[in-house]
């Protein structure tokens, strides 16, 4: 999906998206990741996967392939400029990892996606792991869902990027914190504060 540029490509996009979706609610890309699955998929698969398809989407899950459509979806709150691109390498190289090396079961015979098979292979072929994880971790709000073997965005919180944080630190003075909860105190106080001066301002002008 490329980013749209007129506001026909933002039809012709949205429209793809629906479509694309299948369920799962997909985004308008702020940035155009094609490149770098094409990369990835190429230096490390020899683009054996045909054509791999990929959306921003709102969901829980960090992170997930359709085997079946070869559709990655990804959390919206990778759709943003400020993520590294070996986020989306480390990404795309472990999606596509599903696609070669299929799921086996564990020792309670639940099927589990990621067999000992696929984090060695992971381990082995899959050289952004270390900076990839390190700014997920630094970055976003996870949590690892052991029971259903995948890592989960933390819902209700949002992520602010640097600029976002600057900004608010130069208006307000407030220093916030890379992730917050949706319902933070600390922003309602600044709206109540925001609020409080603009009427103040109009009522001076009065
Ligand atoms: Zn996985």
């Amino acid at each position: 999906m490329r980013v749209p540029r007129s506001r026909a490509e933002l039809h012709r996009a949205l429209a793809f998206a629906r479509a694309e979706a299948g369920g799962a609610q997909a985004c308008i890309p702020l940035r155009d990741v094609t490149p770098l699955l094409e990369e990835v998929h190429a230096e490390y698969f020899q683009r054996r996967f045909g054509d791999v398809t990929w959306q921003f989407s709102v969901q829980r899950s960090l992170a997930n392939i359709n085997r079946d459509a070869r559709h990655i979806r990804l959390h919206f709150t990778l759709n943003s400029h400020d993520v590294p691109d070996d986020v989306f390498r480390m990404t795309f190289i472990h999606e596509l990892l599903h696609l070669e090396i299929p799921p086996g079961l564990d020792d309670r015979g639940f099927p589990e996606q990621h067999t000992p098979a696929f984090r060695t292979a992971e381990k082995a072929r899959n050289p952004h792991r270390t900076e990839g994880w390190g700014w997920l971790n630094d970055n976003l709000p996870l949590k690892h869902q052991k029971f259903f073997d995948c890592t989960e965005v933390v819902p209700r919180k949002i992520r602010l990027t640097p600029a976002q944080r600057d900004w608010v630190a130069e208006a307000t003075g407030i220093h916030l914190s890379r992730s917050v909860r949706c319902d933070d105190p600390l922003l309602r106080t600044q709206h109540a504060a925001l609020w409080l001066i603009v009427l103040l301002a109009r009522h001076h002008k009065e």
